[in-house]
């Protein structure tokens, strides 16, 4: 089945954020699945953050060949969530996972010169594509400016990594609309069925 990517699949604010939340379940192996076990998806996920990254981004972002770069991105993906979710969490970040981290990074940004990077500009100047490999290398290593790494959060509902860009820093669930109104409706059911045990008790 193909996904359907929403809005909601980008709340984390960043390319390389929405990224690692392609992973659903991370933290629970029972339940974990990869959106991008089939790399067609990886294809259909850069058309969708050339839409909601654009605030980001700036450019388009493409895939030419899903098939060639499915290891990579698995790659890179997987070590930006090793280093991110500790300053997540409040934990320092790990020079083995950083060093891991770099040389993804190193490779996917590799041969693509249509990024021509300038200051202020990390994503390049240019209207035109730009691959997805490389954007969201770009797009990880900006995490590691103090300013994104001290709005770090996981959403205690989906274990999500998202920005916080709240003014005040504030923002507790990745979505609000979705993992906030699902807390919300277990705190809900939590208390009813509390209340009915209560009462068959007495
Ligand atoms: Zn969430």
């Amino acid at each position: 089945m193909t996904v359907a990517w929403t809005e909601h699949r980008f709340s984390g604010g960043i390319l390389a954020l929405d990224t690692t939340n392609t992973v659903v379940h991370r933290c629970d192996p029972a339940r974990r699945f990869d959106r991008f076990d089939d790399p067609a998806e990886i294809s259909r996920f850069a058309e969708a953050a050339s839409i909601f990254c654009r605030h980001e981004i700036g450019r388009p972002v493409v895939v030419r060949d899903a098939e060639a770069i499915v290891g990579m991105v698995r790659s890179l993906r997987e070590s930006i969530d090793a280093l991110f979710r500790a300053p997540a969490q409040g934990k320092p970040l790990e020079a083995g996972a950083m060093a891991d981290f770099l040389r993804n990074c190193a490779m996917a940004i590799d041969g693509h010169e249509e990024l021509a990077a300038t200051a202020g500009a990390p994503f390049g100047t240019s209207d035109g594509p730009l691959r997805f490999e490389a954007a969201l290398a770009v797009s990880a290593v900006s995490l590691l400016d103090l300013a994104n790494l001290k709005r770090l959060k996981v959403c205690p509902n989906c274990n999500w990594l998202f920005l916080d860009k709240s003014r005040n820093s504030s923002r507790l669930w990745c979505d609000m609309s979705v993992c906030g109104n699902r807390a919300k409706a277990k705190r809900h059911y939590r208390r009813q069925r509390e209340d009915r045990e209560v009462r068959y008790e007495a």
